[in-house]
């Protein structure tokens, strides 16, 4: 199976979240009206909402004739408050709450229907698994066994307990789940920053290696040919960012099968099976190695060894005595969706200068991360620009959430279900033009104006640029 091939079973989308696209155009569709509407749903309590003043007008095709719809001057101050939608708990937890519940509904539908996917498609082999770093040095662990918590790195030899640095890297603590301790290194000069920043930096690079390798593995377990698999399986999946303590990436995925119909979301065939799932993740995983440049010679990286597949179904129940249920999936998921990294002291923007570093009140570790993805951003042998720009995440630069296409829907789909919930509660006799007549986009057309009319939001969030994208379009004119 070629490259190519196998990564067009998986097929990504854009981001999620980057919000509909502003037309430069005067006249815009109903679609459009609906669009802005989203836009301009409840701001809730969002912290920076964007105020706009502007009007919409209707006109008549066939009369020439103009009649408001909605004009700003009748809010409250005159503006309308448009909520900033930054997914970012530590920007606005109004909107960050709204993604987040929108990211869980998303998850929900690909597992158990709903939004327009149907509920057979529980029926699916679907698995859960977690994608874990390697080890870039000792740190302290809370480790369990069920549900006793083990001592964290005990060694009995005294003389195993010093590193090449002279420092003990033992600890027969048993850590408490909230101990700030967690995540440290025992020896910083034994932590390996350079690989565990390289790590964060091509996280996304290892999955899609990952996505490359699944169908392979999955064909040759199944025994067909990858041309079959083709003809006959898609692989979905949805996958979240987590920040580990020692502020390393690893992913979480719920990943299931589908047979390759034009309808989608149908069973696939009776031999891929859930167990034949997991067995593939775990060996394409395995398989995953990209040699990329550091500052001495290049190195490798790879998934850690700690692997975690499992049915989400029953199926895997009687072998484990373990079942996840969706709701608890969903809600895992969607718990990381709207953070960062979860470190108290770290920037949430980009850091522009090598000053704003020394001055972060952030742990020391991580400080370290941060400088180490600057540092790296310079290096002639590395030269990736985007190291700096990303330094501030520990050298992760992407998306807290990302999905195959048809996993179930997108965001924009569940956004536009809210809106038209509450469209229906406000016309329950179905929307009519300012004539009067049932909303038709043949007999009247709609124009907006909008412009930017405040301060107190925060700059390059998508909604706040498509409202800067407004107000441009506004003096255009
Ligand atoms: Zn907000
Ligand atoms: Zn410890
Ligand atoms: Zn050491």
């Amino acid at each position: 199976m070629t490259a190519s091939g196998a990564a067009a079973a998986i097929a990504p989308e854009p981001e999620p979240g980057s919000g509909p696209v502003a037309t430069a155009d005067d006249v815009i569709t109903f679609a459009d009206l609906k669009t802005w509407e989203r836009q301009l749903a409840s701001t809730g309590t969002c912290k920076h909402p964007v105020k706009l003043h502007g009007r919409v007008t209707a006109i008549d095709l066939a009369t020439g004739e103009t009649a408001p719809v909605y004009d700003t001057a009748a809010e409250p101050g005159g503006v309308l408050h448009v909520a900033c939608g930054n997914r970012r708990e530590s920007r606005c937890p109004a909107c960050s709450q709204a993604y987040k519940r929108d990211a869980r509904q998303l998850v929900r539908a690909g597992l158990t229907g709903g939004k327009g996917v149907p509920e057979s498609v529980s029926t699916h082999p679907c698995v859960f698994a977690t994608f874990t770093a390697p080890s870039f040095g000792p740190v302290h662990a809370r480790r369990m066994r069920g549900k006793t918590v083990l001592p964290c790195r005990p060694r009995r030899d005294a003389d195993k307990r010093a590193c090449e640095h002279g420092r003990d890297i033992s600890c027969p603590v048993r850590h408490g789940e909230h101990d700030p301790r967690l995540g440290r290194p025992m020896c910083p000069d034994c932590f390996d920053y350079e690989a565990a920043v390289l790590f964060n930096f091509h996280a996304g690079e290892l999955w899609r290696r990952f996505t490359t390798y699944l169908p392979r593995h999955l064909a040759r377990l199944a025994g067909v040919t990858g041309k079959q698999l083709r003809k006959e399986l898609r692989i979905r999946y949805v996958k979240v960012a987590e920040y580990q303590a020692r502020g390393v990436i690893h992913f979480h995925a719920v990943i299931r099968l589908d047979a390759h119909t034009k309808e989608g979301f149908t069973p696939p065939p009776a031999r891929y099976s859930a167990a034949l799932l997991c067995d593939a993740i775990t060996l394409a995983a395995k398989a995953v190695r990209i040699t990329v440049p550091a500052s001495g010679p290049k190195i490798r990286l790879s998934f850690g060894r700690e692997l975690d597949a499992r049915s989400i179904w029953r199926e895997s129940f009687a072998a484990t005595g373990r079942a996840l249920d969706a709701a608890a999936v969903a809600n895992y998921i969607a718990k990381y969706v709207t953070k960062a990294v979860d470190v108290p002291g770290l920037p949430d923007t980009r850091i522009r200068h090598a000053a704003e570093i020394e001055v972060l009140r952030c742990p020391a570790h991580h400080k370290r991360m941060v400088t180490m993805a600057w540092d790296l951003g310079a290096r002639t042998s590395v030269a990736d620009p985007r190291l700096r720009l990303w330094a501030h995440q520990l050298g992760f630069g992407g998306h807290p959430l990302t999905k195959s296409r048809r996993y179930s829907v997108t965001f924009g789909y569940i956004r536009g279900e809210r809106v038209t919930a509450r469209r229906l509660e406000r016309h329950p006799d179905g929307e009519r033009d300012p004539w009067g007549r049932p909303l038709d986009e043949r007999v009247v057309l709609v124009l907006t104006s909008w412009s930017y009319a405040g301060t107190g939001y925060t700059p390059r969030t998508p909604d706040a640029e498509l409202a800067l994208a407004s107000a441009d379009m506004a003096r255009a004119r």
